[in-house]
């Protein structure tokens, strides 16, 4: 096989699911990088103006939900249970929420109006990008261990590739906020790079739970930090746990950290000086606690 074909091949061989937001996006199977130019404009003016809003598959990562339930002023419960369900990601056997399309016939978003989005400035990760998408692979010789990049996806019916105005792909992310959304779900998604390399092993399901209440649940997972003995186990710094307190993107910073250490036996959080091995279990207790004992498929139900 050349050279030039293999590389052809990796740019569709993707590790974890790749931002497409429609099974008939057609990607264009040529890895690009920030620098990388396309000619592309969507407006309220384009004849397939939310031609792409229905029929989809959006997973909402961490950021993704925080930012959109908090829009509608709901709880993560509530939000799950109206617009949400829960999936287990091929691949890391890990639960994420996918955004629940309407019954209707065309599969429409539930956010979308005859005037476009109705969340527009809360709107996931995926829409943003559109039609860029972004991949990563795991590759032993590349810096960290993965290769981040990214394609394009067309669909026949997308008429913004006919408008005049270029972008690179580094002013596309900018303009759309994307590259925000990035640095937010960043751990999420170092997660479950992380998860994929143990392959298609189930981990405990305490495991599991843990990795839903962080990456869904930032209510939870407060009540976890302020209510048990995280912070008598964690050496964390008083300024940060104040931050904590009040503000979700710190939470959801320290939430990657923990699951880190839980999930993958990795020192990114400290455990504090003589605490016995009893405390943790207790950590555990709690967290059962908090989940009342609730089976995989039952994760995030409202009782
Ligand atoms: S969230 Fe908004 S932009 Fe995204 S698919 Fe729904 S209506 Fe379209
Ligand atoms: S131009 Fe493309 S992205 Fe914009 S509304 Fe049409 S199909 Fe959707």
């Amino acid at each position: 096989m050349t050279k030039k074909k293999k590389e052809k091949m990796e740019a569709v061989d993707f590790d974890i699911e790749p931002l497409k937001k429609s099974e008939s996006d057609k990607v264009v199977p040529v890895k690009l990088t920030g620098k990388s130019r396309f000619r592309f404009r969507c407006h309220k003016g384009v004849r397939c103006f939310t031609a792409c809003c229905s029929n989809i598959n959006i997973v909402l990562p961490p950021y993704d939900l925080l930012r959109l339930r908090k829009r509608l002023g709901m709880t993560t419960e509530d939000f799950i249970n109206q617009y949400g369900e829960i999936e287990i990601l091929a691949k890391t056997l890990l639960p994420v929420i996918t955004l629940k399309m309407k019954n209707d016939e065309k599969k429409s978003c539930p956010f979308l109006t005859p005037d476009g989005c109705n969340v527009y400035e809360d709107r996931p990760n995926i829409c943003r990008y559109y039609p860029v998408g972004m991949a990563t692979l795991r590759k032993k010789d590349a810096e960290g261990g993965k290769d981040e990049f990214y394609f394009m996806t067309k669909e026949d019916h997308c008429k913004g590739f006919e408008e005049e105005k270029e972008w690179t792909i580094d002013e596309w992310r900018k303009d759309q906020q994307a590259d925000l959304y990035d640095d937010m779900n960043r751990g999420w998604m170092e997660l479950l790079i992380k998860k994929k390399s143990f392959g298609e092993r189930e981990f405990p399901e305490i495991k599991n739970q843990m990795f839903f209440m962080v990456t869904t649940n930032t209510d939870y997972f407060r009540e976890f930090v302020f209510g048990s003995s995280f912070l008598e186990t964690y050496d964390i710094p008083q300024e940060r746990i104040e931050k904590v307190r009040t503000d979700d993107a710190e939470l959801l910073k320290l939430g990657f950290e923990w699951l880190r250490s839980a999930m993958f036996a990795e020192e990114t959080l400290k455990i504090r000086d003589g605490v016995p091995e009893a405390r943790k279990d207790r950590t555990d207790a709690v967290l059962r606690k908090v989940y009342g004992n609730k089976e995989k498929g039952q994760i995030g139900d409202s009782d």
